[in-house]
């Protein structure tokens, strides 16, 4: 079952895109800017199909390939549709037009009508018609409402084509050093059923991933869904991931995880607690999935965000033209083991490290010092809540010792967005983080940015998760694969 998914692919199908297909509707009305242009210099045609005309269908379709990705690239379809060229691929070689493009352009919301799809990939009528079939057959996709205008190949009004996002369901999990989360998801990132408990990292994986199995087989009935309609499992680890294995690395909070077959462990645990077939399952750093949980519910249209988040650990994910950034090695964002100077001895050996002044975990040590019973984040955190002064003096500090790395990751990445998120997130580190941010990066690269606190708090995470997931599981080739599985 772990073979069947990688990171790296999902990350290469966890498109712009396709990114607002699944968001919520604020998400889905920030609009396609391939599609309306494309339609538009078409609008006066008066063919049925788009196969001869070069400029607007080419333009559209890179744009979608660029975000869809080549899973696992391959032709498509009956040999009668590979002379349509215009979505040849310049750069790959895979023809983009099928179920899964047209899937797709219908999930971003750039092509949500049949004659939109022919526009938009130059195919016929009648095959953009087989295509759109096995999906309808898959339960993948479904009729919506008549189309506002006329279509715009002229004539009748047109049926909006939308992603069925009630056939399957997602299981998401974040774990915590000492708390977990787990959530049934829509396919649409909403959340159908949620239990947040007790659950120490440090009790090992095998432990931990087999209690999380017992959680989801429990939130399922909740959910009113059955094990069967699960199609994938996506996990937030406090810790740096490997994409392609899945497994965590040299993780300073997670010691016995080190090199653990998650993927493996988390996907036998649900078959044995729900006796459902193997589903994929996707392992990626907590801060890298809650920032692609933000940005792609609240801030599509962001072509450069970063999230920090700062709990009993500090960590950065990075989402770049609607994609996670997870470096060479999994290991971009990991911010927390910077140097900063400081002598105070971090959980990793190392002393001087930013989560070692500036973490939840190093407030509470802090407050603990001086008499203010604190042994974790969430501890600093309800303190703050409750307006305690010296753990606002004190998450203040921190937001200035992390303002001070921000600067650097700031000016390097140019982000629109700086988001907080974590334990501390909140008035008296926010101040802190920007009396330092703004002293010591330059201006150009501050101009535009917004520094925020968290839209999604601690649901963050599970619904990156889920994301994750789906963008994986209907990523265009990935589309192709599943539905000859189903026969279809
Ligand atoms: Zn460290």
């Amino acid at each position: 079952m772990t073979g069947r998914s990688t990171g790296r692919s999902a990350e290469r199908g966890g498109a712009p895109g396709s990114a607002r297909g699944t968001g919520p509707a604020t998400a889905r009305d920030t609009a396609p800017a391939g599609a309306g242009p494309a339609g538009q210099d078409r609008a006066g045609g008066t063919g049925d199909t788009g196969q001869d005309r070069a400029g607007g269908p080419r333009a559209t379709v890179r744009a979608t390939e660029r975000d869809t990705a080549p899973v696992g690239a391959r032709g498509t379809g009956p040999a009668a549709e590979t002379g349509s060229a215009p979505a040849a691929d310049p750069g790959g070689g895979r023809a983009r037009t099928g179920a899964g493009d047209l899937l797709a352009l219908v999930r971003s919301g750039r092509a949500v009508t049949r004659g939109a799809l022919q526009q938009a990939t130059g195919l016929s009528r009648a095959t953009v018609g087989q295509r759109l079939d096995r999906l309808f057959r898959a339960g993948w996709l479904r009729e919506g409402a008549v189309g506002p205008v006329g279509s715009p190949l002229g004539g009748r009004p047109s049926v909006t084509l939308e992603f069925d996002d009630t056939h399957a369901v997602v299981l998401a999990a974040e774990l915590d050093t000492r708390h977990a989360r787990a959530a049934v998801l829509s396919l649409g990132g909403e959340v159908l059923a949620e239990h947040t408990g007790a659950l120490l990292v440090e009790d090992g994986p095998e432990v931990v991933l087999g209690l999380l199995g017992a959680w989801f087989a429990g939130l399922l009935p909740a959910a009113g869904r059955r094990a069967e309609e699960v199609c994938g499992i996506g996990l937030a680890v406090p810790g740096p991931v490997d994409g392609a294995t899945g497994r965590v690395v040299q993780p300073p909070i997670m010691p016995d995880w080190d090199g653990y077959d998650i993927r493996g462990r988390l996907g036998r645990a649900f078959t044995e607690h729900t006796g459902a077939d193997p589903v994929p399952v996707l392992v990626d750093n907590d801060a890298n999935l809650m920032a692609y949980g933000e940005q792609r519910t609240g801030h599509p249209d962001c072509s450069a965000f970063v999230l920090v988040k700062v709990s009993t650990g500090i960590g950065a994910g990075v989402v770049v033209d609607g994609a996670l950034y997870r470096g060479v090695d999994g290991g971009a964002g990991d911010i927390g083991h910077i140097r900063v100077g400081a002598d105070a001895l971090c959980r990793c050996g190392s002393r001087g490290c930013l989560a070692a002044v500036a973490s939840g975990g190093a407030v509470a040590a802090r407050l603990a010092e001086s008499g203010v019973p604190a042994a974790s984040g969430s501890d600093v955190r309800d303190l703050l809540a409750a307006g305690h002064p010296q753990a606002a003096a004190l998450a203040r500090e921190a937001g200035r010792a992390v303002g001070d790395v921000l600067a650097t990751v700031v000016t390097l990445l140019n982000p629109g967005v700086l988001m907080i998120a974590g334990d501390l997130a909140g008035t008296a580190f926010l101040t802190g983080v920007r009396e330092l941010l703004y002293q010591r990066a330059l201006p150009r690269s501050t101009a535009h940015l917004e520094v925020l606190t968290s839209r999604l708090g601690e649901r963050a995470g599970l619904v990156g998760a889920g994301a994750l997931v789906v963008e994986h599981l209907y990523a265009p080739g990935r589309v192709e694969e599943r539905l000859r599985a189903l026969g279809l």
